[in-house]
């Protein structure tokens, strides 16, 4: 057997098992994703819709003043009463978006894959803490232990454990119905910062955290697909007098509104986010994103594992991506905060430079030729051949066409994995490529997947 043929049958043992398909029904590939485009400006027609969180806003306004576009966007969507993300599923075709594990089990099936992959690779180690952020509905978690189940063989000596990080008390109840099919536990010791267990389907355990901070140190390998573009920005544009931070007021004009304004003057924020080379003329700045890049490289270089994330994004050269999503369409950002997803490209680049040289990353690397590294056309074909569904196949055929073609999520979505040094100190590779094309580094889906 030539040595393509044999990586190609060492593949196709792995993806091309007959495991169960997911069920066909609620995964129904819609219309829209998150899209490219401008928040700003547009004034919406539905402008009366006055919401708690509208009314809390402008309270606060009028006491403090303007406020950031940080603070804006931490307020609608993780506010604890009123919060965008907090009390209902905004996921799917009934939603306001969808997302990849959403549209086809072929994609946590590779993310599992992956990690697997990687796993072995750091030498086995005893336990797997697999950590998500920001887990939606659970359904890429289910689809990766769906993979650690059928690769229970390789496995079966390793202690898993699954660790959701979720502010939403909805979206934690979705996923404990989605991964454990709702058997949770409730009575939980109040001193601990789990709010929440229970134990899978296949009998691993799994913990609920407010925060990464939380999530109790050991070799873990961490997931964030869509968590990053959520978190808070701050927006600064460049003006003759200098660069300002652009904040959110009151309209003078419509009470009932808010409108982006300037800072009158710069503030501490734009002397410590803006750096002296800065060419651009608008820039985000996301430092939660920053600290908690931080946080992930300290732990994997304390305690190795590495950490996947996948989201929409840039290398550094993005400026205006600020916007809102309702109903997979476009939606003014300012209009019945609450009601409508806010999102902002991830800044690839500025997480490379958070890590502080503590771990190598890998990435961005576009999602189409990351899928492909980890074998999807495979995965689709056995799928395809293991059904005789004509509605499975054109449901499999459609969702394909969504994670891969390039002017749809294939180009748009990019994957980023942060790696302790040694993991690649073999490599004749330097780290922090940015770009596959000039890496052939044995990590899975940045290179191509060579099964050991
Ligand atoms: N990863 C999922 C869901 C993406 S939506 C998927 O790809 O389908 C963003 C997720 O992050 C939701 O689960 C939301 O509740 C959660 N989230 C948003 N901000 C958060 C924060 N600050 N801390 C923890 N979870 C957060």
């Amino acid at each position: 057997m030539t040595r393509l043929a044999a990586r190609r049958s060492l593949l196709a043992a792995v993806l091309g098992v007959s495991w169960q398909q997911r069920l066909l029904g609620h995964h129904v590939v819609p219309a829209a994703w998150r899209r490219q485009c401008f928040s700003a400006g547009s004034k919406a027609e539905d402008s009366a819709q006055v919401t708690p969180l509208l009314k809390h806003l402008m309270f606060k306004i009028k006491s403090t003043g303007p406020i950031t576009v940080a603070e804006y966007m931490r307020e609608v969507l993780t506010n604890p009463v009123k919060g965008y993300y907090m009390h209902h599923d905004m996921l799917g075709e009934r939603g306001d978006f969808v997302t990849s594990p959403e549209i086809s089990q072929i994609f946590g099936e590779l993310i599992g894959i992956w990690y697997v992959s990687e796993w072995m690779a750091t030498g086995k180690p005893k336990t797997l803490q697999l950590v998500e952020l920001g887990p939606g509905r659970g359904t890429l978690t289910d689809d990766i232990l769906r993979v650690f189940n059928q690769l229970g063989s390789l496995l079966n000596k390793c202690d898993i454990s699954v660790h959701l990080v979720e502010v939403s008390p909805k979206l934690s109840e979705i996923q404990a119905l989605t991964l454990t099919g709702g058997k949770i536990e409730s009575e939980l010791d109040v001193t601990s910062p789990v709010y929440m267990k229970g134990i899978s389907k296949a009998g691993i355990p799994i913990f609920w955290y407010q925060e990464l901070q939380d999530v109790p140190q050991g070799t873990s390998f961490y997931l964030a697909h869509e968590f990053f573009d959520a978190l808070p920005i701050h927006k600064f544009q460049r003006t003759e007098q200098g660069w300002r931070e652009v904040l959110i007021d009151i309209d003078p004009k419509a009470p009932d509104q808010l409108r982006f304004v300037l800072a009158p003057s710069a503030t501490p924020a734009t002397e410590y986010f803006i750096q002296d080379k800065e060419e651009r003329d608008h820039v985000e700045v996301c430092p939660d994103a920053g600290i908690l890049i931080q946080r992930l490289a300290c732990r994997i270089q304390e305690d190795g594992g590495a950490a996947l994330i996948a989201d929409y994004g840039h290398n550094g050269n993005k400026t205006d991506t600020f916007r809102s999503f309702r109903s997979h369409q476009l939606h003014d950002a300012l209009i019945a905060p609450g009601t409508a997803d806010l999102t902002a490209d991830v800044d690839f680049s500025y997480l490379r430079t958070m890590t502080q040289g503590r771990v190598a990353t890998l990435g961005p690397l576009k999602q189409q030729e990351f899928l492909k590294n980890m074998g999807i056309d495979v995965r689709l074909q056995v799928l395809l051949q293991n059904s005789s569904d004509t509605a499975m196949h054109k449901h499999l055929l459609q969702g394909y066409d969504m994670l891969m073609n390039p002017k749809k999520m294939g180009d748009r979505f990019h994957f980023f994995a942060l790696l302790p040094h040694q993991r690649l100190a073999h490599s004749d590779q330097k780290v922090n490529l940015q770009h596959s094309k000039s890496l052939s580094a044995p990590v899975a889906g940045f290179g191509e997947l060579i099964w050991k």
